[in-house]
């Protein structure tokens, strides 16, 4: 028996959010597991550029939520193997609290924008006969968190696509999977006011390492270890698995 790899060699990724954080370190994992090609995505144009990739990079610097920039895309794109629905802001606020135009902003980008994504994704990889997408949600679609608003729901929202995408394509042998992580010490968390207060007040370090605290680790997750388990669900050593909403969260929701 011909055991499956964590090898991507020959193949094709669409990386959205590459320019920080998680899909940045998603960028990394995948040309250190032989990808041939990425394309990623970001309104971060310093972000890509500071990857230092080995496999052909085109960068798009573009916002995920504009449907013009996707439709370029699929025409130009080629074969198209892998993607990964990553783009996200943060919110704060609760329900009650949150002005519509907060809740569209996020909306816009947070599901709107990973609905055109993973939608030209998905037509790309039906053109190529196979294929596998990986959304980022996060423990707040699964665990109530109060406080966060439209983020909450816009990351329950994905899961859902993910798991209503995986229904609709299993039998063309395009997987879609989702991660909904719990805290990762990334910079979305520098744009919210409480952190902010945090970091003036003890430093960044240790305003992470308060929020880790509340994880059953200990610790926030890195990025890097984001990276393993999205690159997991993206490979062919997860052949059997679609339409899963993987909780790598450390145990935080438990
Ligand atoms: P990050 O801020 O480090 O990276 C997000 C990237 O997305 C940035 O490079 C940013 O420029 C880009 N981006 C934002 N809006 C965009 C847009 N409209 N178009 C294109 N690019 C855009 O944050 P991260 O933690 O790496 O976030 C990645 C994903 O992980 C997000 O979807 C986030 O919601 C999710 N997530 C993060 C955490 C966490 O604790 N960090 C937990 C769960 C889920």
């Amino acid at each position: 028996m011909t055991e499956p790899k964590l090898d991507f060699s020959g193949r094709t990724a669409l990386v959205t959010g590459a320019g920080s954080g998680i899909g940045a370190a998603v960028a990394r994992w995948l040309d250190a597991h032989g990808i041939a090609a990425l394309h990623l995505v970001d309104i971060n144009a310093h972000g890509i550029e500071a990857l230092a990739l080995t496999c052909e990079v085109h960068a798009h610097v573009h916002d995920v939520s504009d449907p013009q920039f996707w439709g370029g895309f699929e025409r130009a794109a080629g074969k198209l193997d892998h993607a990964v629905v990553n783009a996200g802001i943060g919110s704060g606020g609760q329900i009650a609290e949150q002005s519509f135009k907060d809740w569209r902003r996020v909306m816009a980008v947070n599901l709107d924008g990973a609905f055109l994504t993973l939608a030209a994704a998905i037509r790309l990889m039906r053109a190529n006969g196979r294929g596998s997408a990986v959304v980022t949600s996060s423990i707040t679609a699964v665990k109530p968190v109060a406080g966060i608003g439209a983020y909450g729901v816009a990351k329950a929202g994905v899961a859902h696509m993910a798991r209503i995408a995986a229904a609709e394509n299993a039998a063309l042998g395009i997987r879609v999977n989702a991660v909904a992580p719990g805290g990762v010490d990334t910079a979305i968390w520098d744009a919210g006011e409480a952190f902010r207060e945090a970091v003036a007040a003890h430093g960044r370090e240790a305003a992470i390492a308060g929020m880790g605290a509340s994880h059953p680790r200990g610790r926030f997750a890195t990025a890097d270890e984001i990276a393993c388990d999205i690159g997991y669900l993206l490979s062919d050593m997860a052949a059997n698995v679609t339409g899963v909403v993987l909780n790598t969260d450390g145990g935080y929701s438990l």
